[in-house]
C-alpha cells in the first residue's frame, strides 16, 4: 500500500518526548522557546512564536496586524479552509483572486483590481509547497500600503530567489502530521517585528501581561514542551525530508508520460518543497480523474484530491460569494490529483506509481 502521507517519527523524537515527560515540565516552556529559536534560525527570521496549530498561527497573525471588522483581506479560493476561516475569525472579509493554472497559486496580475479602500492585507498561500511570486506580491502590497501575511503551512523550507519563506513577512506554518515536518499538532508564526512577536506570544498565552494579570482578550494556543521536543528533532531532519521529496518529484517528472496528464510546473526562481506532487488530469486524457484514481487504488496506490471544491462554493461560504466566479479555480478543482511523494517512498514505490500511470493509453 502506498499512502499519500506517512509521518517519519524515529527514535530521536521518541527519546526527546520521554525526556520531556520525565522532566515533569510538560506544558509550554523551555523546550518550546528552544524550538522557536531554532525555527527562526532555520527560516532566517528574527522571531518565531510557536502555537498549537497552523490555524491558530494564522488567527494570531491577523490579530497582531490589527485586522478586524470591516477590513478586507485578499486571498485565494483554492486552499485549505483554514486560510479563509482565519480571516473570518477576526471579523474581516475574505476577498478572492483567481489562481494561475501552472502554479496553483494566487495570480498576482489579478490582485490590484480587487483592492479597495477597505483592503488591509494580502494573504497568499504557498500551495503544495510551491512558493508564490513574492516579489510581485510584496511590490503590490508596498504600493498600496497593505500588510502581507503568508500562509506557508505547506511550504517549510521553500524559497523564492534569495528569500527563504518566512524570512520577510509575518508567515504561518503548520506541523500537522501530513506536513513536511510535524509536532503531531502545532504551528509557528515568524516575523522580523519584535512588537508583533511580543503581541503574538501574549495572545497565545491567554492575553496575560503579568502572572494572572490580563489586558487583552487572549487565546489558549500554546505549544507544549512535548510537541516542541518532537519539532526540534523534526527540524533537524527537515532538509533531508525536503531533499527526498524533491528527488522523488524529479523522478516522477522525468518518468510519467501520459497524454493529458499535466505534471507540476515550477518557476526557475522558486524552490518547491513538494508538500504535494499535484498533476492535472485534463480532457485530453483518455481516462477521467475518477478513473485514474480507481486505477491507482486498485494497484494499492492512494492518491488524494486537494481540493475538490473551491472555498467560495463551500456551503459555509456560498451565500457570501453568490454569483462570483473564479473560472481557473473551478476548473482546476476538477482536474487536480496529488500523487504520493512523501520521503518514505522507496524506489519500488516510485516505479509502481510511474508504471501504473504509464499504462494509460
Ligand atoms: C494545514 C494547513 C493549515 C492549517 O494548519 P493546521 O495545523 O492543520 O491548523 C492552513 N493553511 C494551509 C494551506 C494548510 O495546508
Amino acid at each position: 500500500m502506498i499512502y499519500i502521507a506517512k509521518p517519519s517519527i524515529g527514535k530521536e523524537e521518541k527519546d526527546a518526548v520521554l525526556s520531556v515527560l520525565d522532566s515533569g515540565m510538560i506544558t509550554e516552556g523551555r523546550v518550546t522557546k528552544e524550538f522557536e529559536k531554532k525555527f527562526a534560525e532555520f527560516v532566517g527570521s528574527k522571531f518565531a512564536v510557536a502555537t498549537d496549530s497552523g490555524t491558530s498561527a494564522l488567527h494570531v497573525s491577523l490579530l497582531c496586524h490589527g485586522i478586524g471588522k470591516d477590513d478586507e483581506v485578499i486571498t485565494t479560493p483554492f486552499t485549505f479552509v483554514a486560510s479563509v476561516n482565519s480571516i473570518k475569525f477576526v471579523g474581516a472579509k475574505p476577498v478572492f483572486v483567481d489562481i494561475n493554472e501552472d502554479t496553483f497559486n494566487i495570480d498576482p496580475s489579478l490582485i490590484e483590481e480587487k483592492i479597495t479602500d477597505k483592503t488591509k492585507a494580502i494573504l497568499p498561500v504557498h500551495l503544495y509547497g510551491n512558493p508564490c511570486d513574492m516579489d510581485r506580491i510584496n511590490e503590490i502590497a508596498e504600493k498600496h500600503n497593505l500588510v502581507v501575511i503568508e500562509d506557508a503551512c505547506q511550504a517549510h523550507g521553500s524559497s523564492v530567489g534569495v528569500h527563504n519563506t518566512g524570512s520577510v513577512n509575518t508567515t504561518c506554518f503548520s506541523f500537522h502530521p501530513t506536513k513536511n515536518m510535524t509536532t503531531v499538532m502545532g504551528g509557528m508564526l515568524t516575523t522580523n517585528d519584535e512588537d508583533i512577536s511580543k503581541l503574538a506570544t501574549k495572545l497565545k498565552l491567554c492575553g496575560e501581561s503579568n502572572f494572572y494579570y490580563y489586558d487583552v482578550l487572549g487565546y489558549n494556543y500554546r505549544m507544549t514542551n512535548v510537541n516542541a521536543a518532537i519539532g526540534l528533532e523534526q527540524l533537524k531532519k527537515l532538509p533531508e525530508f525536503n531533499r527526498k521529496r524533491r528527488e522523488n518529484a524529479k523522478y516522477l517528472d522525468e518518468n510519467i508520460k501520459v497524454k493529458g496528464i499535466v505534471l507540476p510546473k515550477v518557476d526557475k526562481n522558486s524552490k518547491h518543497v513538494y508538500h504535494q506532487y499535484t498533476v492535472r488530469v485534463t480532457n485530453d486524457c483518455s481516462k477521467t480523474r475518477d478513473e485514474v484514481i480507481e486505477l491507482l487504488r486498485s494497484n494499492g496506490i492512494f492518491p488524494q484530491v486537494y481540493y475538490p471544491l473551491s472555498i467560495h462554493k463551500q456551503k459555509l461560504y456560498e451565500k457570501d460569494y453568490n454569483g462570483e466566479s473564479y473560472p481557473i479555480t473551478e476548473r482546476i478543482c476538477n482536474e487536480v490529483l496529488s500523487l504520493p511523494i512523501h520521503p518514505n517512498l522507496t524506489q519500488e514505490d516510485l516505479n509502481k506509481i510511474v508504471d501504473v500511470l504509464n499504462e494509460i493509453r
